[in-house]
């Protein structure tokens, strides 16, 4: 095609661009390529000239090219930012951005722009969402785990309980819900020092998870209480639970004595709020301390 522009520089060629322009048949055999397929892509251009420009493509390309983009340059007589993979002349994979134009004998002008940065700036944005999905985890995690325990901290097993609640009709299994508290804690502190009270609270944690089962509800729900949910479970059986734990319990030793809690239980009804559950099990909790501690009670309106 000739050029109009008088001021035209005559060192301007194909060859001098940064990137690969070929050039097709109706039948996609290559008739031309500028030097960028040589200097750049490592191509033997005799290689390329005469045979099918899928000669270039990577395996999944090809396919692209034979089901979408040649039908479509059928048609549209053009395609534009049209995301392939081309081979190199050493057999390296190169993610490329193609153009490509129909002229009127139906020969196709294609420019080439390799594309590895956009690669790269994808895996890095890959690799940016699953960082921050990871820190999600963590910060959902230290918003609902008592750090020196592991257990549900307050927020979290309300949160939860609450939901239990919601699903809770009368045909359903009863819910037991147990208040746990160390007896004479302050003393253990007192006597022993605070890392040694730590020690127990982290030691009383590791001995409730062990009694409870997987769906049960365990957690500290402030310094030295501890509040379990127990699903499927009647007050007989939250009874046995909670001497199951004054058993397991004792096996903590602090200078060589047993430690007690005290437990008082209480039993969900679908009218009953967590609040006004947590309540009565404090209620009977409280019982328990009034009558001579590491003991359980389950609360009545007596
Ligand atoms: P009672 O048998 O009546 O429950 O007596 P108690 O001494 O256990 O009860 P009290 O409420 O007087 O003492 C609770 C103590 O728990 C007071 C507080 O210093 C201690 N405590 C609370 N949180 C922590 C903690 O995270 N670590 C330690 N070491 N002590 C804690
Ligand atoms: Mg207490
Ligand atoms: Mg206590």
């Amino acid at each position: 095609m000739k050029n109009n522009l008088t001021n035209i520089d005559p060192c301007f060629t194909l060859d001098n661009l940064p990137c690969g322009a070929l050039v097709t048949d109706a039948e996609h055999v290559i008739l031309n390529v500028n030097a960028y397929f040589a200097n750049e892509l490592y191509w033997d251009i005799n290689l390329l000239i005469g045979h099918k420009v899928e000669i270039i493509l990577t395996k999944a390309s090809k396919v692209f090219y034979q089901s979408y983009l040649m039908p479509m340059l059928l048609h549209e007589k053009n395609c534009e930012e049209i995301q392939l993979s081309i081979v190199n002349g050493n057999g390296k994979r190169i993610p490329i951005t193609v153009n490509a134009k129909v002229d009127a004998n139906k020969k196709i002008y294609w420019s080439f722009f390799t594309a590895s940065n956009r690669n790269k700036l994808y895996d890095e944005l890959i690799q940016a969402r699953e960082k921050l999905e990871l820190q999600t985890k963590e910060l959902k995690e230290l918003a609902s785990i008592d750090e020196l325990t592991g257990l549900l901290n307050r927020r979290e097993i309300k949160s939860r309980s609450t939901f239990v609640l919601s699903q809770l009709t009368s045909d359903q299994h009863p819910i037991s819900i147990l208040m746990i508290d160390i007896d004479f804690f302050k003393s253990i502190n007192d006597n022993y020092g605070h890392t040694e009270g730590d020690r127990v609270l982290k030691e009383l944690g590791r001995v409730l998870m062990n009694c409870g089962r997987k769906r049960d509800l365990i957690s500290r729900y402030g310094g030295e209480e501890f509040l379990i949910l127990l699903p499927d479970t009647d007050l007989e059986q939250a009874v046995i639970f909670a001497n199951r734990l004054h058993n397991s319990v004792s096996t903590i030793l602090i200078d060589g004595k047993p430690l007690t809690i005290s437990v008082g239980i209480s039993l969900f009804d679908e009218e009953m709020s967590f609040e006004e559950a947590v309540n009565e099990a404090d209620t009977a909790l409280y019982k328990a301390k009034d009558l001579g501690r590491n003991r359980t009670e389950v609360f009545s309106l007596a």
